[in-house]
């Protein structure tokens, strides 16, 4: 019984719950054994509390026999990124610096998922503050892909992602600043969705880099991710960057095909660099759109090629700012010795932030500085406003765009992390949307010989989820990718 109610999608185990075939301590249960059974190998949570996840599903099993009005994900449980704040659990951003804090407040998507009746099943692993690509950078233990235990999820939300692909959570809850949710969604098989900028509060996310962080939603299918985004989007008085427009229902359209669809096929995203079986994929699923009746257009993306370089100066700049406040003394860890009160500082943050961090502190405090930020910062600024403006005039021809995700399937461990430009690039399809704040999909679509997931990208012009998510669907009905499932691992 519990292992097939670890099988089932989202959709369904909202519905086996509403009918009360079901109840959510079973449910949570199911999953809790999932990651017990998976996780010491995986890696994938950084924190689970057994108990407390197991009352919250008691008192919603208590609510619904009552017949209380309990939400549209009651008795659900999801996995949250250590980078979102929960009120009385841990959240460390899987680095040294934040060990030991517990937040004294929900971030506004872990109120939003409270009050739809979610159970928050525990707190994923992550590159340290974000950073990262593997989930190698984090400071508690690298997370391991499900497909391939020898090869990395991808990043940041490396937790977040092998949770749900190898089902110890339905689905979960990551943050996308360069790729971070359609990444490892594609490395590990499975959805994962980058909302447009502002579209979901990032109240009580902690910061990264503020201009281009955005929380999105995991699941193992389009209809799970759009019931969960639909859950945590929305107007927020708390983040001034949070915009006020109605969130459309995305489930109830998911399943609406759309007619005289225009897919644009971004031809610098199809260049040297892109492995052969993942553009075999990609190619594929675009040939399935074309069976379908859609027209396949070349779009593009100019200045795509100067998206990395402009990425690590405004991702880096914000993030030496954000950074700025653990100095052992507002926020964070304070080393034991230290002489002067410079020298605490020192050796505070020397001890608590890991080396990819520091890096890009580093940066970040040199493209901002006098005398250079006008050739590195504010060029950046210039050249982001370049790559919006490629993304406009592409969707005046077209609905969507589509291409690959990421450059190769997953990578061994070990193989990038002495190379950081290496492990950089495995984000240059999906980096230009956070520049530009359009969002963009994640969806399976293929397989390397090897038995590694593929997948598939799909953007739509800003608060444009509702087309993302139906014509994601669109290929998910004609395909199967989504329902394969990696093997138990022990
Ligand atoms: N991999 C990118 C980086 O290392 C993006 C990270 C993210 O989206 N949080 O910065």
């Amino acid at each position: 019984m519990s292992s097939q109610i670890t099988a089932l999608p989202l959709s369904s185990l909202v519905r086996q719950l509403q009918a009360g075939e079901i109840r959510s301590v079973e449910t949570t249960t199911a999953f809790l054994d999932s990651i017990q059974a998976q996780d010491s190998t995986l890696g994938a949570f950084v924190h689970v509390d057994r108990e407390y996840a197991l009352k919250q599903a008691a008192e919603i099993d208590a609510r619904r026999a009552s017949g209380d009005d309990i939400g549209p994900l009651a008795g659900v449980p999801v996995a949250v990124k250590d980078v979102i704040c929960e009120r009385g659990q841990p959240a460390t951003c899987a680095s040294k610096m934040l060990k030991g804090f517990i937040p004294p407040y929900d971030a506004t998507v872990v109120t939003n998922l409270k009050r739809a009746g979610a159970v928050l099943i525990g707190r994923t692993n992550m590159d340290e503050f974000a950073m990262g690509s593997s989930g190698e950078n984090s400071a508690v233990f690298p997370t391991r892909n499900p497909w391939d235990t020898e090869r990395i999820p991808g990043g940041s939300s490396s937790g977040s992602a092998v949770a749900v692909a190898a089902r110890m959570a339905p689905v979960s809850l990551g943050s996308d600043t360069g790729g971070s949710i359609r990444q490892p969604a594609g490395l590990c098989g499975i959805v994962g969705l980058k909302p447009t900028y502002g579209r979901v509060s990032r109240y009580g996310l902690i910061a990264y880099a503020s201009s281009l962080d955005q929380i999105g939603p995991f699941a193992t299918d389009v209809a799970g991710a759009a019931l969960l985004l639909e859950a945590i989007a929305g107007h927020d008085e708390r983040d001034s960057t949070s915009v006020n427009r109605p969130v459309p229902n995305y489930s109830a359209t998911v399943d609406q095909p759309l007619a005289g669809l225009r897919i644009g096929v971004p031809v610098e995203h199809f260049a040297e660099g892109l492995d052969p079986e993942v553009e075999q994929a990609v190619r594929n699923a675009l040939n399935v759109y074309k069976s379908l009746g859609a027209e396949l257009k070349d779009v593009h993306l100019p200045h795509s090629k100067y998206a990395i370089a402009t990425y690590y100066l405004i991702a880096t700049s914000e993030a030496s700012s954000n950074l700025a406040r653990y100095d052992g003394v507002h926020y964070g860890h304070r080393a034991g010795e230290f002489g002067s009160l410079v020298e605490m500082y020192e050796a505070s943050r020397g001890e608590g932030f890991g080396d990819e961090v520091k890096r890009r502190i580093m940066l970040g405090v040199f493209a901002l500085s006098a005398g250079y930020a006008d050739k590195y910062y504010t060029k950046a600024l210039q050249v982001r406003r370049l790559i919006r403006s490629d993304f406009d005039m592409a969707f005046q021809g077209v609905d969507v765009i589509a291409g690959p995700v990421t450059p190769t399937a997953a990578f061994k461990l070990g193989e990038k992390t002495s190379d950081p430009l290496s492990m950089y690039l495995s984000d240059i399809y999906t980096i230009s949307a956070n520049l530009a704040g359009i969002p963009g999909i994640s969806i399976p679509c293929g397989f390397t010989q090897a038995g590694l997931p593929i997948g598939l990208q799909l953007q739509a012009a800003p608060f444009e989820e509702e087309r993302l998510l139906r014509v994601a669907r669109m290929h998910e009905r004609e395909t199967d990718w989504h329902s394969r499932v990696p093997a138990q691992v022990k």
